[in-house]
């Protein structure tokens, strides 16, 4: 059961009507990382939650602080419309919003694309959900700050100030219900990955470039038991097991060719002797 009250969660006002501003801020509420999108992506998580009842308070909590915040922003926007009514230069700033919708607010983003529920991510798993979750509250927390960077108005920074540092909090809770659930971070689902394979890092991009750009190595290819492998596996479409067992092969041949081949990572000769045997 929803219920409304009358009142705004916070107190929005406009001292200087902007427009072309006005029209930005629809990105916040009918685009994509907006506050409908957050509203209907909690909420219909929390719905479908049906086996873990204190996580789906705590989506259905923050869905429907998104509600909230979604009229705040549209309150911010009916303001700084104000002037498309009545005014043909101001009209000219959203002739979309101002003739087909009278200058009201619509489910539209800053670019006049209408709403889509193919901004939602709903997988019905939880953890996966969270995780769209807290990356999503990342989105409009940056959204929300490049729109601060371009206005100059008081009133509207300080609500837009408000709606951001919303986003963060509902990043923490988000977080902490991921933690919470103590569940090994690389283990999603059901079945469990290939190994060998998981570990492999390929190095697909290789070579310098005209900005000095260099083979770079960081943590993302040794971190949780990954190696590099170099590879001449880019060469093909898609990647399975079998794929890898080929190429393998390939590279043993390759030597024997006396073909420039790279190093192959000890996994990998691990592959091979199994395919031997
Ligand atoms: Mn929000
Ligand atoms: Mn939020």
């Amino acid at each position: 059961m929803y219920h409304h009250v009358k009142k705004l969660m916070y107190t929005v006002n406009v001292e200087t009507p902007d427009v072309r501003f006005g029209n930005m801020l629809l990105e916040q509420f009918g685009g994509a990382n907006g506050e409908l999108a957050a509203a209907m992506q909690y909420t219909i998580q929390g719905w479908n939650c049906v086996d873990d009842l204190a996580r789906r308070d705590l989506l259905l909590d923050i869905g429907t602080e998104e509600l909230s915040h979604l009229e705040v922003v549209g309150a911010l926007i009916r303001l700084h419309l104000k002037d498309l009514k009545t005014n043909r230069e101001a009209a000219e700033a959203d002739p979309l919003v101002t003739i087909a919708g009278g200058g009201g607010v619509a489910l539209l983003n800053s670019r006049g694309n209408p709403w889509t529920a193919d901004y939602l991510k709903i997988t019905g798993e939880l953890d996966v959900d969270l995780r769209s979750n807290i990356a999503a509250e990342a989105r409009a927390k940056i959204v929300y700050e490049r729109l601060i960077d371009h206005t100059d108005d008081p009133g509207t920074i300080d609500t837009l100030q408000f709606l951001m540092t919303r986003e963060i909090t509902h990043m923490k809770a988000f977080a902490a219900a991921l933690e919470s659930i103590e569940k090994p971070p690389f283990s999603i689902g059901r079945l469990a990955p290939t190994p060998v394979l998981v570990d492999e890092y390929f190095n697909g991009s290789t070579g310098d470039g005209d900005e000095g750009e260099t083979d770079m190595r960081g943590p993302w290819s040794k971190a949780y038991g990954m190696h590099v492998v170099e590879s001449q596996l880019t060469g093909g479409a898609g990647l399975s097991i079998g794929k890898v067992r080929g190429l393998a092969g390939q590279e043993e041949r390759g030597k024997q060719d006396s073909t420039p081949t790279t190093t192959t990572a000890p996994a990998r000769e691990e592959l091979i002797g199994v395919e031997g045997r």
